[in-house]
C-alpha cells in the first residue's frame, strides 16, 4: 500500500473502533450506525483510496469542490452526501451527484431542489438540518431551521416531486443553551426525530456526530456519523 493508503487505513480502523465501542456501550448493534467520511478539502485521489478501503458513503460541503470530485470518482460505488449550506443557484449541480442532501433548511430550497431533481430525473433524499442554537429565532448561525420549523418543512419535502424526506441532521451548536453540551444537543435532536417519524415513518435517518463528538451522537441514537479530520487528517483551512 502507498503511504497515504496506509495512513487512511489506520485512521479508518481507529474510527471504526470508536464507533464499535460507542455502539457496544449504548447496547446498539454496530450495523445501526453508518460512517460517512467527509472528504471536503481533500483530493479525489483520497476518495478513490477510501473506496478501495471499503468506504461507501462520502460527504462534501461545497459544490465547487464536490462536483469535479464526484465526476472524477463516478466509476466508484459511492453514495455522495451534501452537508454544507446550500444556495438555490447550486442545486442543479448538486442533484447530479448527491443522493442525499443533509442541509435542507428552508422552503425555497425545497422548491429549487424539487425542480432540479425532476429535471435531472433523480430522486434526492432530504434531511432537514436542525439549528439547536435557534430554539427561538428562525435560522441557525451555521444554517439549519429552528425545531419549530421542522414539521412544515418535512411536509413540503414529502409533497415535492423528486424528493423524499429522509430524516434530520444537526451540528453540535457553538452558541445557545447547548453550547459545549453535544450529548444534550443530540438527545434533543432525537426527540425531534421521534416526532418527525410519527408523521413520516420513512424519514428515519439521524445524522449527527463528527470527529470530536461521534461517541455522544451514537449514545444518543444517531444512525449516521459524519467524520472528516479523524479519517483524512486535520484540514489545512476552514471548510
Ligand atoms: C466538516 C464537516 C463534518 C466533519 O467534521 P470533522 O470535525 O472533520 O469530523 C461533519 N459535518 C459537517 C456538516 C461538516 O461541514
Amino acid at each position: 500500500m502507498t503511504d497515504r493508503k496506509t495512513q487512511l487505513a489506520d485512521n479508518l480502523a481507529r474510527v471504526e473502533e470508536r464507533i464499535s465501542a460507542a455502539c457496544a456501550a449504548a447496547g446498539r448493534p454496530r450495523e445501526d450506525v453508518t460512517l460517512i467520511v467527509v472528504t471536503k478539502t481533500y483530493p479525489a485521489s483520497d476518495v478513490r483510496l477510501l473506496a478501495e478501503l471499503g468506504v461507501r458513503h462520502v460527504a462534501e460541503n461545497r459544490d465547487q469542490d464536490a462536483a469535479p470530485k464526484a465526476a472524477a470518482c463516478s466509476d466508484l460505488p459511492l453514495t455522495w452526501h451534501f452537508v454544507g449550506q446550500l444556495q438555490t443557484n447550486k442545486v442543479r449541480s448538486v442533484v447530479n451527484y448527491a443522493g442525499l442532501v443533509h442541509s435542507v433548511d428552508r422552503a425555497r430550497l425545497v422548491t429549487a431542489l424539487s425542480k432540479a431533481a425532476v429535471e435531472a430525473g433523480r430522486e434526492v433524499g432530504c434531511l432537514i438540518q436542525v439549528a439547536l442554537d435557534a430554539e427561538t429565532t428562525e435560522r441557525g448561525e451555521r444554517g439549519g431551521v429552528a425545531p419549530g420549523g421542522v414539521s412544515d418543512l418535512a411536509d413540503a419535502i414529502a409533497e415535492a416531486e423528486g424528493l423524499r424526506p429522509a430524516g434530520l441532521m444537526t451540528v453540535a451548536p457553538l452558541a445557545g443553551p447547548y453550547a459545549g453540551r453535544p450529548r444534550a444537543a443530540f438527545d434533543r435532536l432525537m426527540e425531534i426525530a421521534t416526532h418527525l417519524r410519527a408523521a413520516h415513518p420513512a424519514a428515519n435517518m439521524v445524522s449527527a456526530g463528527m470527529s470530536a463528538d461521534l461517541e455522544d451522537a451514537v449514545a444518543a441514537g444517531a444512525t449516521h456519523v459524519r467524520v472528516g479530520s479523524a479519517v483524512l487528517g486535520v484540514r489545512p483551512r476552514l471548510g
